[in-house]
């Protein structure tokens, strides 16, 4: 994996001990604004971090892009950075800046393929959206819209697996 010092790989990036979650984002900007990796390590800094939090991010056009090394701890969900890799879709928000599940086809297919290939790397991690990691409010068990702190990525991440059959296989008692 390259070490070269670049805006996305700064010296201060420390590595993770372990990973345990695949968190999806989404840039939570419009359908029409085509921004990368560029564009949000610029918003990223300028709010404070070393670079842009993420690890990968999948362009309008379903471009994957490099973000920190994929083994250095993000910046992108509280409380998970330690233990966690995070893929931003961009997008996410319509013109009225309300969530919306507004993503291309491309994109889908390329974290799809993404999803593939991180289950390969890191066969025991959960994958879900940052919003399914708000707290239980209720102690249900479950993280439900009502107790949602967040909306992004905009789309149910659990339900979006199944259809990819990416989701856990559950062992059979029968
Ligand atoms: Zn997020």
């Amino acid at each position: 994996m390259p070490q070269t010092p670049s805006a996305t790989n700064p010296p201060s990036l420390k590595d993770r001990q372990r990973t345990e979650l695949i968190v999806i984002h989404c840039s939570a900007t419009r359908a029409t604004m085509d921004v990368g990796v560029q564009e949000i390590t610029q918003w990223h800094i300028q709010r404070g971090f070393d670079t842009l939090g993420y690890h990968y991010v999948i362009r309008r056009n379903g471009e994957l892009q490099n973000g920190r090394r994929e083994s250095a701890i993000g910046a992108h969900v509280r409380g998970h950075n330690a233990n966690s890799i995070g893929i931003c879709l961009v997008g996410g928000v319509d013109d009225n800046n309300r969530p919306e599940n507004n993503f291309s086809n491309p994109q889908f297919a390329t974290l799809t393929e993404l999803v593939r290939q991180l289950k390969q790397r890191y066969p025991t991690a959960r994958i879900l959206g940052h919003r399914d990691l708000s707290p239980d409010k209720n102690g249900d068990g479950k993280i439900t819209s009502n107790e949602f702190t967040k909306a992004c990525p905009s789309f149910d991440v659990t339900a979006w697996l199944e259809q990819q059959d990416l989701a856990p296989q559950v062992a059979s008692t029968t």
